[in-house]
């Protein structure tokens, strides 16, 4: 029996989520596994109901789970509450930090036929599929903030921290991830300005020694954000910190025509999390138009890392390349001649092609 903590929190969560779990349920269907699922509070939800974003039992449920499915936190109605009690600082955060997911793997593969959604031109995207290693759980979001009253106003600090074994494990996992892909890694910092960078830089340089098949590039974050729109294909597999990861990885997205079609997971602990990079979209919650497929290939992402199982995996990947093939279209990524069709239409769309 797999136990999976299911987590929708807000906004679009609610709607794609379920898509997602009813795919993992086909799957069990077809090859006779077990999943447990156990759905808890995340977010503003849970703040609502509960007064904090990330109660005790949503937090022991992740613990004691095999695998956590997340769907999105946050939303206008919880942005004035004590930063503490925010959804993404009072959940998110020490989710990630108590069961020590330090690494976000985003995989940003280009469906062929999604080629020419994207805003950029198709042959600078078609075929694109890199791999961005975030580090997760350090950082300008973990260090300590102030904010003082002085005369003229506020005097406001966020505190950029790392420490060489934070540095080291990341980079150690994007060595071992880009050994078995095209044995290409690009290492992203801002060394000619940040003394953490530069620190990064070092270890990363270091590490190299290790991995001599790897061949190893440093790239600073200002060229790196203009090398991805310019060439993505020249990447294969990207490390960097926690905010330049946060920030790359959404331009990344774009890449691949919407920030809907992309997977993630954050790994680095016994328990493995699963979301989509979105978040819960509040401009579109509740009006069934929302991209369910990042969640759907979340999902698959599960089935193959957590569970070893690649084929199950490759059933769900291959049902939302036919079902994009035979021209259905969430409103995000629409276009001429496309059927369109809401959230819940796509998630059983995907469903047929599985069972
Ligand atoms: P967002 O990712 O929620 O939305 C950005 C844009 O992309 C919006 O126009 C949205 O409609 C669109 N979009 C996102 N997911 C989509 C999908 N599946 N299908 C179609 N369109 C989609 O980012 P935001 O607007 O900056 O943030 C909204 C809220 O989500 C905020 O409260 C933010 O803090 C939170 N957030 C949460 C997470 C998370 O839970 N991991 C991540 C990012 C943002």
């Amino acid at each position: 029996m797999h136990k999976i903590a299911v987590l929708p929190g807000d906004g679009i969560g609610k709607e794609i989520v379920p898509v997602a779990v009813e795919v993992i349920k086909a799957i069990a269907k077809k090859y006779s596994h077990e999943f447990e699922f156990k759905e808890a509070l995340i977010g503003g939800a849970a703040y609502d109901e509960t007064g904090h974003p990330l109660p005790d039992e949503t937090l022991e449920l992740c613990k004691d789970s095999d695998a956590v499915l997340l769907g999105a936190v946050g939303g206008e109605k919880w942005d004035s509450l004590p930063v503490h009690l925010r959804p993404e600082v009072g959940a998110l955060l020490p989710l990630r930090k108590e069961l020590g997911l330090y690494a976000n793997l985003r995989p940003v593969r280009v469906f062929p036929v999604l080629a020419d959604a994207s805003t950029l031109k198709p042959e600078v995207v078609a075929d694109l599929d890199m791999l961005v290693v975030r580090e997760l759980t350090g950082g300008l979001y973990f260090g300590e903030k102030k904010k003082e009253e002085i005369e003229s106003g506020y005097r406001v600090i966020d505190t950029l921290v790392y420490t060489t074994q934070e540095i080291d494990r990341v980079i150690r996992l994007a060595f071992e991830l880009a050994k078995n892909r095209k044995k290409k890694l690009t290492s992203v910092d801002k060394a000619n300005v940040l003394e953490t960078s530069r620190h990064w830089r070092e270890r990363a340089t270091a590490l190299a020694d290790e991995y001599p098949e790897v061949e190893l590039n440093h790239m600073y974050v200002d060229n790196c954000a203009m090398q991805f729109v310019r060439w993505p294909k020249q990447f294969d597999v990207v490390v960097t910190e926690n905010m330049f990861g946060d920030i790359l990885t959404d331009l990344a997205a774009q890449l691949t025509g919407s920030i809907g079609m992309l997977p993630s997971a954050s790994i680095g602990g016994k328990v493995i999390l699963y979301e989509p990079i979105h978040g819960s979209a509040p401009d579109i919650a509740g009006k069934d138009i929302a991209n369910p497929l990042a969640t759907v290939l979340s999902a698959a992402l599960m089935l193959r890392v957590s569970f070893n199982m690649g084929e199950e995996a490759q059933v769900i990947e291959s049902a939302v390349t036919e079902v994009l093939n035979e021209g259905y279209r969430t409103a995000d990524i629409m276009q001429d001649g496309m059927k369109q069709v809401g959230t819940k239409e796509m998630g059983e769309l995907v469903l047929k092609k599985i069972l």
